[in-house]
């Protein structure tokens, strides 16, 4: 930005822009240029990418033109881009188009950290932490042989159970009604309770001998036939409710 800097004060910011005879009062007034203080400070600066009353430069270059391809080249010089290249929001720099479908950049939004998106007032509007989604495990153990059986580990807040059933794993998806129950089953390491909501959400369960069991110890009928029935408990049940 040359000499407009984030944190400058507005007096500092008055300074520059009669010096250099722009203004900057409204987001899309006649200056195209837009600067936001909280606190006294500079927070933010938004600015036309195709400013006409001074050069802009990237990466220590002086911009030849304004193409995503050129804005994009010049920024991976100085920052690892994200998957949306425009919204690089760790360096400070937001990239907007006017239309979705432009090729070309209409605007850069310079903010210090916090300062993406801001209140009326001024005061940032903070971002949800980023908070991994809780899983919840459990591991059942084999009936016959005591090793473990299977391990069911479940993301409430995405619909997901893995049943880690060795060498089997399964990945399945749990509707939005029955995720509670699935947790709480999970949480109570109750085979019976995963089978009660769905068989295939505890394939390792023989709801007749109220035991898990490995898959080793499960007898299944050779593979290739049609209609495989289902496999057999080591006491010889179906696996069937
Ligand atoms: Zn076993
Ligand atoms: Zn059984």
């Amino acid at each position: 930005m040359g000499p407009l800097r984030l944190g400058m004060t507005k007096e500092e910011v008055e300074r520059v822009c009669q010096e250099h005879r722009i203004g900057h009062s409204g987001a899309t007034g006649p200056d195209g240029l837009q600067v936001d203080f909280h606190a006294g400070r500079a927070t933010r600066i938004e600015i036309l990418a195709e400013y006409p009353f001074a050069r802009l430069s990237l990466a220590g270059q002086v911009l030849p033109d304004v193409s995503d391809e050129t804005i994009r080249r010049l920024l991976a010089k100085i920052i690892p881009l994200p998957g949306n290249w425009t919204e690089p929001e760790a360096s400070g720099l937001a990239v907007f188009h006017w239309e979705l479908s432009d090729t070309f950049v209409f605007s850069f939004r310079l903010f210090l950290p916090g300062y993406r998106t801001i209140r009326e007032d001024g005061t940032p509007v903070l971002p949800a932490p980023v908070r991994p989604p809780r899983r919840v495990s459990a591991s059942f153990s084999c009936d016959a042989c005591a090793r473990t059986a299977a391990v069911a580990t479940t993301t409430p807040s995405m619909g997901l159970l893995d049943i880690d059933w060795s060498p089997a794993r399964l990945e399945e998806v749990v509707p939005f009604a029955q995720r509670q129950r699935v947790l709480q089953a999970v949480k109570a390491a109750s085979p019976a309770a995963l089978f009660a909501v769905n068989e295939a959400f505890a394939p390792f369960y023989c709801p007749a001998c109220q035991k898990s069991y490995c898959r080793e110890h499960w007898r299944f009928e050779a593979a290739g036939s049609e209609d495989a029935a289902p496999p057999l408990c080591p006491r010889g049940h179906h696996r069937t409710r």
